[in-house]
């Protein structure tokens, strides 16, 4: 078996040669934009083979996959279907049907990864202190799906309310084997960390009693944060450096839309206990919704720069358009499929138009001016105020001036994380 990171490497054209089975993990969404740009050369070098993609965005895309090729198509619980493939096509050769489950939730007994033919950990994205320090940052998974059923959320349309834990063994045995190749973070997948709070503690405990120089970060949503205030401090000591949560917006009535279960002024609280067990808040937002007004945008940057954040979010989450994939329980709010627009396979979703132009228009300049701004290493302090700039000549109003104090830089990851990103040019060139 061979393993290539398509983010990372070249396809190359001898590992194909004679495959059997070529199976393509799609995790996010810029995953499956790579898998598509992929899929027609795959089947040019490897005819005979098999396809499979698997991961979270595997169902959703079902039908524009398989128009591709792809013959088996995988989501949830992966890997028991995936063992019952290659042994399937083993026993009989080239085999054209699917006959695992597209979605599977069943509980399934975690192995510790194998991480063997994977690129080293050094070259993936790294842990940036606020010095300017940077440290290798290794990925564990202590629980998958989501007990929550926020409405555009890609975990939802799988895993349908239903979170599974994985043991805490498999997941201490996973980061001993990148701390020996040089983790010294580790960035925790779990779509939420405190959907089993009592899990989630345990496991940060274990982490630090294990490796108490390795520091972690997790994924909690606000309303968890409210819930679970009491073991905020105990993350903190046990080395938890910042949590992102996805706060998506400021306006209540967008919020109720996407049933988040928080609300505007949770966000703020979320923001004051957090500052107070010590842990730096990086939210996430979705900035431009079908909802959004250029007054609504601007309250959000009011909002950030009030809570003194600004230093908090990558400039790219000012500029992320609502992603409406096939699938997603957007599509369930009444009304809602009336505002879009068929279809888009190069997009993965549906495209919407705004009814206000002047909110489009800033979206898109917002949106080439992050690009140079990340091109050009921009700080987030200026890149923010470039945007407010642009965002109140957008609604021809005075600019103001922005407070003095802005908030202090946070540890993050060297590559923003947002689930619904585009592909960068480098990793589309992999082919
Ligand atoms: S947005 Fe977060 S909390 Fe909501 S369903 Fe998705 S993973 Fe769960």
């Amino acid at each position: 078996m061979v393993c290539l990171d398509l983010s990372l490497q070249k396809l190359d054209a001898a590992v194909l040669q004679g495959a059997g089975l070529v199976a393509i993990y799609v995790g996010m969404h810029t995953a499956t934009r790579i898998a598509l740009e992929a899929l027609p050369r795959m089947r040019r070098l490897a005819p005979q083979a098999h396809l499979c993609v698997y991961g979270l965005y595997a169902p959703m895309n079902e039908a524009l996959l398989r128009s591709l090729g792809v013959a088996t198509v995988l989501g949830g619980e992966v890997e028991p279907a995936l063992l019952s493939l290659c042994r399937r096509l083993q026993a009989a050769g080239i085999s054209a049907g699917q006959s695992e489950p597209v979605v599977s939730l069943a509980r399934i007994a975690f192995e510790l990864p194998d991480r063997s033919g994977l690129p080293a950990l050094s070259r993936y994205a790294h842990l940036v202190l606020p010095g300017g320090e940077r440290r290798i940052a290794g990925f564990a998974e202590g629980s998958r799906g989501c007990k929550h059923l926020c409405r555009h959320c890609p975990v939802v349309p799988v895993y349908e309310g239903v979170f599974r834990v994985v043991p805490l063994e498999t997941v201490l045995a996973d980061i001993r084997q990148q701390v020996l190749e040089g983790a010294a973070h580790v960035s925790f997948g779990d779509p939420d960390f405190l959907n089993g709070p009592t899990h989630g503690l345990r496991l940060a405990r274990a982490l630090h009693r294990s490796f108490p120089d390795v520091s972690f970060d997790a994924t909690i949503k606000i309303q968890h944060l409210i819930e679970h205030r009491d073991l905020l401090p105990e993350l903190r000591a046990s080395g938890c450096l910042f949590v992102t949560s996805a706060v998506e917006a400021v306006d209540d009535d967008i919020l109720r839309r996407l049933d988040k279960n928080h609300t505007s002024r949770d966000f703020e609280r979320a923001v004051a206990l957090t500052r107070e067990a010590g842990i730096a808040l990086a939210p996430t937002f979705v900035a431009f919704t079908p909802w959004t007004t250029l007054e609504g945008y601007i309250a959000l940057l009011e909002r950030l720069a009030s809570l003194r954040l600004v230093e908090s979010v990558p400039p790219v989450q000012l500029a992320i358009r609502l992603l409406v994939p096939e699938g997603s329980w957007l599509l369930r709010l009444p009304g809602f499929r009336e505002m879009l627009l068929a279809f888009d396979p190069a997009l993965l979703g549906y495209p919407w138009i705004h009814r206000d132009p002047r909110v489009d228009r800033l979206q898109r300049s917002v949106q080439q001016e992050v690009a140079r701004f990340e091109r050009e290493a921009v700080p987030r302090r200026r890149a923010f105020a470039a945007i407010w700039r642009m965002a109140h000549e957008a609604a021809g109003r005075f600019t103001p001036a922005l407070p003095e104090d802005l908030g202090e830089p946070i540890p993050h990851l060297s590559e923003p994380w947002y689930c619904c990103a585009e592909p960068t040019e480098q990793q589309l060139q992999s082919f």
